[in-house]
């Protein structure tokens, strides 16, 4: 399968380290505040990027950080008069739970930064033992970019040109203005530890490189994050690896593109961003998903509730085909003989998975999978109405199972959406109704609702069909369609 390697700006064969396995590693976020749906898009990415090469049959190894110190969280804890790690500790388990709710799967490793000073401390140690980094009387240490002759090119820039270019933090300790910390001293009030150079605390760039080498190793097969932080962020991680350890810290590198808001990157400090939080609180996780996923990972994407509204429509054709296929098939009576409808079902669930495979295979291309997917509703509609009489049981389920199974592989988990279809309210009231003047025999009810539901099938509304032998179970009585007709039988039976 091929995949984009930022570093090498193509897309490459997905050559493992160690064959059938991948060692992955996602920058998670930094604890202060509830993420926003930009910062959503970029671990949603990673989540469906993980879920396919556990479906391709690779033993996936995925760490995730939580960067629980920081500028960010210490400002955040000083407005509301906490302690830094009361605050980090809030926003690290609602992030968690946000995930949670929008089905991502948890981490096998999740370090914490606070949780690894050791760790980073030693390979601080080791770039100051090298010649790469440097102690200054303050206490902080410095990273020196000149000392790294490939500094720059992940991210494809040479220091000369930066430095006409960029503004940078002046600071007379530094050697170069490109220099970045990976120890900074301790300021009054600050969250800090011991250390060779004094109280202090690691700079930011320094543990994600340091948990890598812990938990996974280096090189580390895929190395991901949003694409804003490959120049500085990244390009700091793989230089600090290459000096340390005289090893890349990644084969490959993978950034997704931003989500926008009226095209401008949805951020924090620019105050044009919606909570994943308060999108979740209205809509369902799957519609969020399909909207995201409508999207190449790496292009920039257009949010907009518009768009996101049309995304629940889409996810409803989705879930109302596999409950339309389902009950079919339920009530389809055993025949055996397969007709050419049924045959046209079984190529094209045959081609959606090929053509789903074949697009997530190309650098996991999750707009040609869905639309693989809704190819399959398509056909599947297509073969409800024509071959409505004569469905085929087996041949109906299978289309049913693909359409979860390729779902699930997106991490679209239509389990719930189609479990139990919700009864109108109408036809509550007259199951009600007729099993009241039934007295204690809801039998005559049933039989009632059971006219009213051949003549849903006759018209081939599905929906109000399936729903209606809802109501009949709901007066604890199943429909047994069988050769002679449809007829009733008391659930306990
Ligand atoms: P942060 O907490 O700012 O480090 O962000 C966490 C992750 O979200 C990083 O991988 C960022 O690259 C990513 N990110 C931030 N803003 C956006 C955005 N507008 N669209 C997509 N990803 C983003
Ligand atoms: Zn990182």
């Amino acid at each position: 399968m091929l995949v984009y390697n930022s570093q090498s700006h193509r897309k490459q064969e997905l050559e493992p380290i160690e064959p059938g396995k991948i060692r992955m590693y996602v920058c998670g976020p930094t604890v202060y505040d509830q993420i926003h749906i930009g910062n959503a898009r970029t671990f949603l990415s990673f989540d469906v990027i993980r879920r396919y090469l556990m479906f391709k049959g690779y033993e996936v190894t995925f760490a995730q950080n939580l960067t629980d110190v920081d500028d960010k969280i210490i400002n955040r804890a000083n407005e509301q008069g906490r302690t830094a790690s009361e605050v980090a500790e809030e926003f690290s388990d609602k992030f968690i739970e946000q995930m949670h709710r929008f089905g991502i799967l948890d981490p096998d490793i999740r370090p914490r930064a606070t949780r690894e000073i050791e760790a980073m401390q030693q390979m601080i140690v080791s770039l100051i033992e090298q010649g790469n980094a440097y102690a200054v009387p303050s206490g902080d240490v410095y990273f020196s970019v000149r000392s790294d002759h490939a500094y720059g090119v992940l991210s494809g820039r040479d220091l000369d040109q930066l430095r006409a270019g960029e503004r940078v933090e002046v600071n007379d300790e530094k050697r170069d203005p490109f220099d970045f910390a990976l120890w900074k001293a301790a300021k009054p009030g600050e969250p800090s530890w011991p250390s060779p150079w004094g109280e202090g605390r690691p700079g930011w760039h320094t543990e994600c490189c340091a948990m890598i080498h812990r938990y996974l190793g280096t090189p580390i097969d895929i190395h991901g994050g949003g694409a804003d932080l490959i120049f500085p962020h990244h390009e700091n991680e793989t230089a600090q690896a290459m000096c340390a350890w005289h090893a890349p810290l990644a084969n490959v590198w993978m950034h997704t593109g931003m989500l926008q808001l009226n095209n401008d990157k949805m951020s924090k400090s620019q105050g044009n961003f919606y909570t994943l939080k308060e999108v979740l609180d209205n809509y369902s996780a799957n519609a969020v998903r399909i909207l995201m996923l409508q999207t190449h990972y790496r292009a920039p994407l257009d949010f907009s509730f518009d768009r996101l509204d049309g995304a629940v429509s889409t996810l409803e054709r989705l879930t109302s085909c596999v409950k339309n296929l389902r009950w079919a098939a339920e009530a389809a009576p055993a025949d055996g003989n397969l007709t050419d409808e049924d045959r046209a079902l079984g190529a094209a669930i045959d081609s959606a998975h090929g053509e789903f495979v074949a697009s997530m295979d190309d650098d996991f291309n999750t707009a040609g999978g869905l639309a693989a997917i809704f190819g399959l509703v398509t056909a599947s509609n297509k073969y409800l109405s024509d071959a409505a009489g004569s469905i085929e049981t087996a041949v109906t389920l299978r289309a049913a199972d693909a359409l979860m199974e390729l779902c699930g592989v997106l991490g679209i988990d239509l389990s719930k959406e189609v479990a139990g279809s919700e009864l109108p309210a109408e036809l509550v009231t007259l199951a009600a109704e007729r099993a009241s003047y039934a007295g204690t025999d809801p039998e005559e009810a049933a039989e009632a609702l059971l006219e009213a539901r051949q003549a849903a099938r006759a018209a081939k509304d599905w929906g109000t069909a399936d729903a209606i032998r809802d109501g009949i179970a709901a007066l604890g009585l199943v429909v047994e369609d069988t050769a002679a007709g449809a007829r009733l039988r008391r659930t306990k039976d």
